[in-house]
């Protein structure tokens, strides 16, 4: 007993100077992430690319005046360094889990900065390269073989004989919503994707989204994160909308996927840890990695097995008026298509490292995404502004889904999917160590 009370004290002392240290190593972490944010918001200034999303206060935004024709290239470069090697610094010495880890996640971050102003300085380096400093992993390299194969396998179920493109198109073509359908279809998606995501997480009160329909864009659909747990979503209509982007739309820019995300970063870290470097949100950098692979993967979380032919067959298609015979195949047909992805990322690679021309890639996102003509001109587009961004769809969506499923979320455990999906979405997540070592 009397020795018990002796080590009380200890103890207590003990505590009492790690909770100190703790104190001090959050106030110098908060501090840094005000200047990470304030880099990054400087940064937005000159590259309109930048910043996605930024709701923290308005004190951290740049008080200087805009130059654009002076890029400070060097010194947004010194900043970012010396905030990294402050920030490598508590993650080397710290003891504290979530400190080194908020520290490194940082810190990587801000490798990811340092490339994208060398790149909006016209300074570029090969795809992996670039790839591995803003996203922090390079995508595997396919051949022509494994494309082949995948082609081979729709050859041997899609209708008819000739070219595969082709046949696969005409498929595809049945499942057009009409232009004054969309936003129903759409509407309908979307709510049914929320519906699925509140059965398993309880969102903030007052969560919301306004949907728009835009133009003249290099992309498909967009979430802009306004902050206060509100969303704007854009679809642009530059081209036709095929059913199960109706379920994508729902699912990757809502919800489980950009949507939730934002929302669970910003209630988790954000209002409940105080942690200010999320209330920004940089575009190219690795959090995208895991932005773009959730929310893909989130697709499969919301509408697991045949639940997106289902939802399409009983719901959307006659919703958009559309005959829903065939729709069965053209969903087996899409998961095959789906794994030809990773061809945009070759077609990406050639063109950044120029061993691609324009014209090859154009035909080989035709050939090997079975992308028809205006999808594979938009493709370009993409790759042209969002260069390695390309990987964070595929490669990130099986990152994620690896992950997941390898700890025990899978198809046959929904409860364990959601919960595992849910902690990944309220985390700062390193991708290197999605990796499987
Ligand atoms: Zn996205």
């Amino acid at each position: 007993m009397k020795k018990l009370l002796f080590f009380i004290p200890i103890l207590f002392i003990f505590s009492c100077a790690n909770d100190k240290l703790q104190q001090i190593e959050n106030k110098k972490l908060n501090s840094l992430a005000v200047d990470y944010v304030k880099l990054g918001l400087t940064i937005g200034q000159y590259d309109g690319d930048f910043v996605d999303a930024y709701y923290g206060p308005d004190s951290l935004k740049p008080k200087t005046e805009l130059l654009p024709h002076n890029f400070p290239k060097d010194s947004l470069l010194a900043t970012a360094n010396s905030i990294m090697n402050d920030l490598r610094q508590i993650a080397h010495a710290s003891k504290i889990d979530t400190n080194r880890m908020r520290a490194n996640w940082m810190a990587d971050q801000l490798i990811a900065f340092s490339r994208r102003i060398r790149i909006f300085s016209g300074e570029e380096r090969p795809f992996d390269e670039e790839s591995i400093e803003l996203f922090g992993v390079a995508a595997p390299v396919y051949t022509d073989d494994f494309f082949k194969s995948r082609l081979a396998l729709l050859d041997s179920i899609l209708p008819g004989k000739g070219n595969v493109n082709d046949r696969f198109q005409k498929l595809a073509n049945k499942f057009i919503i009409p232009k004054d359908k969309l936003d129903p279809v759409i509407k309908a998606a979307i709510a049914e994707a929320r519906k699925r995501t509140l059965a398993h997480y309880k969102l903030p009160a007052g969560e919301t989204f306004t949907l728009e329909y835009v133009t003249n864009k290099p992309w498909s659909g967009y979430n802009w994160y306004k902050g206060g747990y509100k969303s704007t979503v854009q679809i642009n209509t530059d081209l036709k909308v095929f059913i199960d982007r109706a379920i994508d739309v729902g699912s990757h820019e809502s919800y489980p996927g950009h949507h939730v995300y934002n929302m669970l970063l910003e209630k988790n870290l954000y209002h409940d840890k105080g942690w200010v470097e999320i209330s920004l949100y940089p575009l190219f950098s690795p959090q995208s990695l895991i932005a773009e692979g959730s929310a893909n993967y989130g697709i499969e979380v919301a509408f697991p097995g045949n639940d997106k032919i289902n939802f399409a067959k009983n719901v959307l298609l006659p919703l958009a008026g559309l005959d829903t015979a065939g729709a069965a195949l053209y969903f087996k047909a899409l998961a095959i298509k789906g794994t030809l992805n990773y061809a945009r990322n070759e077609a990406a690679r050639g063109l950044i490292n120029n061993t691609m021309s324009k014209d090859k890639a154009l035909s080989y996102l035709r050939k090997y995404c079975l992308m028809n003509d205006e999808t594979a001109q938009k493709s370009l587009s993409f790759i042209k502004k969002y260069r390695s961004y390309v990987i964070n769809y595929n490669y990130g969506q099986d990152l994620v889904k690896n992950y997941i499923e390898s700890n025990g979320g899978t198809a046959g455990n929904a409860a364990k999917r959601w919960e595992l999906f849910g902690k990944l979405l309220s985390q700062e997540v390193e991708p290197v160590n999605l990796v499987k070592k």
